[in-house]
């Protein structure tokens, strides 16, 4: 078993940048990706909101983060972390090949997982007019016709703001009463662009190369609908799993965090999508991969070197 400063569990922005800060301040650091670094960026065609670039894909903003850390000496393994547990003033990680480190700080940065439909054409078309994010890519629907699945408030929200740009916007949720906030639902109802279709099911996504059309059962009749994108809102599910044993949390399962990004359990930081929050976007992921570094090295600088006696 390895004795580290700080290990990093996963390779998005919050996790790169935490690593770029570990580096910096010499900390002797692990970051832990299981699929390789990037994280959901990996999963966005455009992005358009990170400062600094007008536009750039997702995976070539990626590579430009692993390139720079990597640059800087951070080491990066390809694993996959099972298990977080306090261990006196240390904290024992587990990995899916049996391996074991312990750190004195752990940061998680694991993200989340939008709850996927499950039909099919929608894994396949993902990037393709398939997405599970209205900010990061309303805008390449342009007067463009698109569909929203979900009852919820990320879907009705969602489905207003994506008005911006398409020029008709079928929001289709599966039982007749949404679940959002009354008030959210009126302005969907009175912007002319939104269409509510209740009580219908997605059952398959089409295309080509590209969203051309969805597959709906009505009322137990099959329709055809012609759409340029699908937005998918049914959920999301953070991977709060690796943490064995309690970690506070909101009602949605998303991990808290004080100001300095520390969650319940002393020495563990959360950062990213992970973290409950108001927003989930590139940027907020890198602010609080910032902070998070920052304080877990203060937080390293108080622990002894020296692991305590009679352990582990
Ligand atoms: P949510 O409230 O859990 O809603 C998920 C929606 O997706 C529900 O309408 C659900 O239908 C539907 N759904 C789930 N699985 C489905 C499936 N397999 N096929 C079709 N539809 C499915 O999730 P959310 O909208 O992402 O919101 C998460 C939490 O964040 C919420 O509690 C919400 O209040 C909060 N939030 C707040 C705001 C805001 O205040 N502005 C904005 C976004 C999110 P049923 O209704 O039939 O179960």
């Amino acid at each position: 078993m390895e004795e580290l400063d700080l290990v990093i569990v996963g390779g998005g922005p919050a996790g790169l940048t935490a690593g770029l800060y570990a580096s910096r301040a010499k900390l002797n650091a692990v970051l832990i990706e299981k699929k390789g670094p990037g994280g959901q960026l990996l999963n966005t065609e455009r992005v358009e909101d990170y400062p600094g670039f007008a536009s750039i894909s997702g995976a070539e903003l990626a590579q430009r983060m692993e390139q720079q850390v990597r640059g800087m000496g951070l080491r990066i393994e390809m694993d996959e972390v099972v298990c977080i547990r306090p261990r006196h003033d240390r904290k024992l990680v587990e990995m899916e090949s049996g391996r074991q480190y312990l750190a004195r700080a752990v940061i998680v940065t694991a993200g989340g997982e939008p709850r996927k439909l499950g039909v099919p054409g929608e894994e396949e078309l993902v990037g393709r007019g398939v997405s599970y994010c209205a900010i990061c890519d309303g805008a390449f629907f342009q007067d463009q016709v698109v569909a929203v699945v979900g009852g919820g408030d990320a879907a009705v929200e969602e489905a207003v703001f994506l008005t911006r740009f398409a020029s008709r916007v079928y929001l289709l949720h599966r039982r007749a009463e949404l679940r959002a906030a009354r008030s959210l639902v009126e302005r969907a109802r009175h912007n002319p662009k939104v269409e509510i279709i209740r009580s219908c099911l997605v059952t398959a996504i089409h295309g080509v190369d590209r969203v051309e059309w969805v597959d709906l059962v009505r009322e137990g009749r099959s329709e055809r609908l012609e759409v340029n994108g699908i937005f998918i809102f049914i959920g999301f599910v953070p991977n709060v799993q690796l943490f064995c044993g309690h970690v506070e949390h909101d009602r949605y399962g998303y991990v808290l965090t004080n100001q300095n990004m520390e969650t319940s359990v002393p020495g563990i930081f959360a950062a990213g999508d992970i973290r409950s929050q108001l927003t989930r976007q590139i940027t907020t992921a890198v602010g609080d991969g910032t902070t998070a570094a920052i304080a877990a090295q203060h937080l390293i600088e108080r622990i002894p070197e020296k692991v305590m006696e009679g352990y582990p």
